[in-house]
């Protein structure tokens, strides 16, 4: 099982700005702000940045390969994402306003998992293939295709955004039982 520390610190800018930052942690279900929808980002600002780079610390911490904002409790459309290999110098994406304006016919199904439903997975299917527009780290609209573990995961942290996590793409029988695992785990933990 994972667990996530809470901890803050406290940056000092050569402005001599000081600026508290508290280490985001990853939010588990089931949590009722899993399942709100997140609103459009304005503009990529320095607050925006900082968000993502603090959601690309915690995913990379938790070892995962995605992370969308309601996740660590922003309800902003960011989404961060590294699908590299482990042997592969690091490649960390970050998006604003991600949407889908293309998808392929064709479909995959594949294994995901979730840092919001750890220790679970589920076989889901989606198109093989995306064309995702979004805004990058400096406010500039960008386009990528992806397909493979990239698609996958860009789509499944856009269906974060939306409310959605992987377990809605199972059957109802499987959700519940993932669902109330977590539950109970998660009130052991909570009585320590
Ligand atoms: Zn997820």
């Amino acid at each position: 099982m994972t667990a996530f520390a809470y901890t803050s610190y406290v940056t000092v800018t050569c402005a001599g700005e000081v600026s508290a930052m508290a280490k985001l942690s990853i939010i588990v279900a089931p949590d009722p702000r899993l399942k709100r929808q997140a609103e459009p980002v304005a503009r990529v600002d320095r607050e925006v940045r900082r968000l993502m780079d603090g959601m690309l610390e915690a995913m990379y911490e938790a070892n995962g390969i995605g992370l969308a904002a309601p996740q660590v409790g922003a309800l902003k459309r960011v989404l961060v994402a590294d699908v590299s290999q482990p042997e592969e110098p690091a490649k960390p994406m970050r998006m604003a306003n991600p949407e889908v304006v293309w998808h392929s016919e064709d479909l995959a199904s594949g294994e995901e998992g979730c840092l919001s439903l750890p220790d679970h997975f589920g076989e889901v299917i989606r198109p093989r293939a995306v064309r995702v527009r979004f805004r990058d780290e400096d406010d500039v609209v960008q386009e990528i295709e992806a397909d493979g573990l990239l698609a996958k995961c860009i789509q499944h942290e856009i269906d974060h955004l939306e409310g959605v996590l992987f377990v809605d793409h199972l059957s109802a029988l499987k959700r519940g039982i993932i669902l109330r695992k977590l539950s109970k785990q998660k009130k052991l933990l909570a009585t320590g």
